[in-house]
């Protein structure tokens, strides 16, 4: 009897997996046209120096939009994009739509943007970001490029070549997301990383963990003692900020100093037109 229902349950194709596997066949028809398409934007987020609250640079981060979707979040569609492989083409857009937005901002404004692990299985990566950086004569530490440890799971030998090769053109490499899934502290001791991002819920959890608080202090320690900086994700409260910034923090990110904005909004903040940062 169990093992039929077992039968049942795993070979029978019902209507709800029908339907599952037309959305998702939808959603790649969809986004393999959303590049031709021109529906792909990257919004850009205030990255905040913590010790005198100034403008350091932007996050750039990818938003779809579509016709009738709407706006559609990265979350919604970069695994899709990951597992059909369009993500080389749209990673190589955000590359040089980042770098084109940089090089309309001044020297001290850096602009970080994400990598997936399936991007950095490439090796002209290097190549790619290199052209980019000619092509709008953006000096390489105005870039930086974030990835999560997730780029350790699969070919670790191939991406940590890759990531070294970038390194080499002298563009930052930040490792986004500490504090979530593997978080292995191996992972600081690979020479290649500039920057470690504390993710934001791991920020968040701070205010009622004293643990929390202990382990990101040592985070920031280990990070110090590798001449890694050391950024706040996801602070949405002036606690939140002065808690991170009290624990050893260089740099700020998060709702309280600005939300992802327009490239038209950044640039206002760049020049000062819109003085205040918080929305
Ligand atoms: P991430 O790189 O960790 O980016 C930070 C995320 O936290 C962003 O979500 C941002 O909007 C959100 N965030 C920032 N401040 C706060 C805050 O104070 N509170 C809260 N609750 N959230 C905050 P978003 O834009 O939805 O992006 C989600 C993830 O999608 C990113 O996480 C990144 O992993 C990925 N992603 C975004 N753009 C790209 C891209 O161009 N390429 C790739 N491969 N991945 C991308
Ligand atoms: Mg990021
Ligand atoms: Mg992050
Ligand atoms: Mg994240």
């Amino acid at each position: 009897q169990a093992k039929g229902q077992g039968r049942g349950t795993c070979c029978y194709f019902n209507a709800d997996m029908q339907n599952e596997a037309e959305d998702r066949l939808r959603l790649e028809q969809d986004l393999r046209q959303a590049l031709t398409l021109r529906q792909f934007r990257l919004d850009y987020q205030p990255l905040i120096n913590a010790l005198d609250q100034s403008l350091m640079g932007f996050e750039a981060l990818v938003r779809w939009h579509h016709p009738t979707r709407g706006m559609v979040p990265p979350n919604e569609f970069i695994q899709v994009a990951e597992e059909t492989g369009l993500i080389m083409q749209l990673g190589d857009w955000v590359i040089e739509e980042a770098c084109r937005a940089a090089a309309t901002w001044p020297d001290n404004i850096s602009v970080a943007l994400n990598l997936s692990a399936r991007q950095l299985i490439m090796p002209a990566l290097p190549n790619t970001v290199h052209e980019s950086l000619a092509r709008f004569k953006l000096k390489p530490n105005r870039l930086e490029l974030e990835v999560t440890e997730s780029v350790f799971l699969g070919d670790s030998q191939g991406s940590l070549d890759v990531l070294k090769r970038l390194r080499a053109i002298g563009v930052g490499i930040a490792l986004d997301d500490f504090g979530t899934g593997y978080s292995s502290l191996g992972y600081l001791n690979k020479a290649v990383f500039h920057k470690l991002k504390i993710d934001g819920s791991f920020v968040r959890e701070a205010a009622n963990n004293r643990e929390t608080v202990a382990i990101i202090q040592s985070i920031v320690q280990l990070a110090k003692s590798f001449r890694m900086t050391v950024t706040a994700e996801g602070v949405e409260t002036a606690d939140d900020f002065t808690r991170m910034r009290d624990l050893g923090c260089h740099q700020i990110q998060g709702y309280l100093f600005g939300r992802p904005m327009s490239f038209e909004r950044a640039s206002d903040l760049v020049h000062g037109i819109q003085t205040r940062l918080s929305a």
